[in-house]
């Protein structure tokens, strides 16, 4: 892991925010590309949204890049300096009380607890607490204790004592006493562990109330020019995805659309007179929340409309690479063997 015993404020948020819901294989590949582009926060901070949004692709929450975007603006505010405390650093764009303690902590050496995943299984697992870890309750509790066991002080190699716990912790969760078939057995801690000598490590940490998941059916529609330029719009706030683009779309809760709906939908672009080039199978995409059901129809228009619609803009396909596209459309456009589909 290249952010290891960093220091620096900027590669720590960097690395911290990379891999918030994405996994160290993945995430160091991109911390590495948003490196190179943007070494230092201003680098970063005067770039375009769609510039920092086409690097993100493929790393999935892109609110995560508009906040990091954001977040580097809002430290230029401050003459370019990151805030230097837990609080200040709470203030910044997509930095939660986790990324802002890893930053005073790692960076400025605050005694500031670190509370992840591995942490609240290691605590709730050792003093076998059965608060729900995903409910303000357990928040409370867990925030509570973690900051009572951070030791102040300096440790050799470390900004201080506490970012030395810090790492620990979140490794020994890491390593040793991981959600599944934890190393009980060899554990520095066996013969402490609460939850180990009542018999219920299996069951911590506790996860409530488990929120609906929703299924939305997308019918894009892949519009292709008289040149060969790909149709696309840019996507608006309050959903997901904001601030990519995919292509044009006919949207339904209970399932896909008809080719007459579908064109009808999209009358501006005189889909009737345009060829038709086939569709492909439906394809699944999980998110968080919602299940996407994803149906492609492609068209090749006669002509194109003079105006287009707000948010609309034709791409050449080798430009593709200048706007950010959501990972089920890249995945599309990359197939190719998926084109053997298409009937026309
Ligand atoms: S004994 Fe098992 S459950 Fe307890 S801290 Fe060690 S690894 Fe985790």
């Amino acid at each position: 892991m290249p952010w290891r015993g960093e220091r620096d404020p900027y590669r720590i948020w960097l690395s911290e925010i990379i891999l918030q819901q994405t996994r160290v294989a993945q995430g160091t590949s991109y911390y590495l590309k948003f490196l190179a582009a943007y070494p230092t926060v201003i680098d970063l901070a005067k770039a375009k949204e769609t510039e920092v949004l086409a690097l993100w692709q493929g790393l999935g929450y892109y609110s995560r890049a508009r906040n990091l975007h954001k977040a580097a603006q809002q430290v230029m505010t401050l003459g370019g300096t990151f805030p230097d405390n837990y609080q200040d650093l709470l203030a910044l764009a997509g930095v939660g009380p986790y990324s802002a303690a890893a930053i005073a902590s790692f960076a400025y050496g605050e005694p500031v607890a670190v509370l992840d995943g591995n942490v609240y299984r290691v605590l709730s697992r050792y003093f076998n607490i059965d608060a729900p870890i995903n409910k303000p309750v357990g928040h409370r509790l867990f925030r509570k204790l973690a900051q009572e066991l951070v030791p102040n002080g300096r440790a050799k190699g470390y900004a201080s004592a506490a970012a030395a716990y810090n790492q620990a912790i979140m490794d020994f969760g890491a390593t040793v006493c991981t959600p599944k078939k934890p190393q009980c057995g060899t554990c520095p801690f066996s013969d402490s562990c609460e939850a180990l000598s009542v018999g219920t490590v299996a069951s911590l940490p506790v996860k409530e109330g488990k929120i609906k998941r929703r299924d939305r059916y997308f019918d894009y529609v892949d519009v292709r020019s008289t040149t060969g330029e790909i149709l696309l719009k840019e996507r608006g706030a309050g959903d997901i995805w904001q601030g990519l683009f995919d292509f044009a779309i006919l949207e339904s809760k209970d399932g896909f659309a008809e080719r007459p709906a579908l064109e009808k939908h999209l009358d501006w672009l005189s889909l009737k007179q345009a060829t038709f080039c086939g569709t492909r199978p439906p394809v699944k995409h999980v998110l968080s929340h919602q299940d996407l059901y994803v149906q492609f129809w492609r068209y090749e228009l006669a002509d194109e409309p003079k105006v287009l619609p707000k948010g609309y803009r034709w791409i050449k396909e080798g430009n593709l690479d200048q706007v950010g596209v959501p990972r089920v459309i890249e995945r599309y456009l990359n197939d190719s063997t998926l084109l053997l589909d298409f009937n026309g």
